[in-house]
């Protein structure tokens, strides 16, 4: 089992920015596929490269709903027109968002956070960019829940957090509330089972 560790909230590891992979090498397809089933260990729907200490482009996404997950919180957005017809899970390396339209506002939660979920606001619709896992560049449209996870996933890459996003008097409350705190009782990341847990991680 290739489980890596996923670093959280104030690890300062998470706030590097991370460098642009040259060439999509054997080493860097197989870290892609260590993300992804640690991204499944945790019942996330994405995971960035910096989320667990690689400072490279990379980030990993699979927004379809799992075989025997109930939660209804992606019924919020539904599967739209162009989410449904993109192949997951996706393997971007250096991806990036060409073309932005529309706004849309999501719960968004994220492994490196556990337990705190905000609604953020992102474009609707992206253009992305980016280098699949044969080293091709690829190029694609999205909307819904992919779109959002996306642009979170990027925000990694960037050394940034959704809970930056919040406006300045919440984010600083949520920051200073998890420095004191911790994520203590309420982080049931290292529990599989996450019963309590019905949002999505990004
Ligand atoms: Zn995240």
């Amino acid at each position: 089992m290739a489980k890596l560790e996923v670093l959280k909230f104030p690890d300062p590891n998470l706030r590097k920015k991370c460098k642009p992979v040259d060439r999509v090498t054997a080493e860097l397809v197989q870290l892609a596929q260590d993300m992804l089933e640690t991204m499944y260990e945790h019942r996330g729907i994405g995971l960035a490269a910096a989320q667990i200490n690689r400072q490279v482009r990379l980030i990993v996404l699979d927004t379809r709903r799992p075989e025997g997950d109930e939660r209804e919180v992606r019924d919020e957005l539904g599967v739209p027109e162009l989410e449904k017809n993109i192949e997951q899970p996706l393997i971007l390396f250096n991806p990036v968002v060409k073309k932005k339209d529309g706004k849309i506002t999501y719960n968004e939660g994220c492994l490196s956070v556990p337990t705190y979920y905000e609604i953020v606001e992102r474009a609707r619709l992206i253009e992305v960019e980016a280098l699949n896992q044969e080293g091709k560049k690829i190029e694609f449209t999205t909307d819904g829940l992919l779109a959002i996870c996306i642009q979170h996933e990027i925000d990694h890459l960037d050394g940034k957090l959704f809970i930056d996003r919040l406006s300045p008097i919440k984010s600083a409350r949520i920051k200073s509330k998890i420095r004191k705190f911790g994520y203590g009782s309420r982080d049931d990341a290292e529990d599989e089972s996450q019963d309590e847990d019905s949002e999505l991680r990004l």
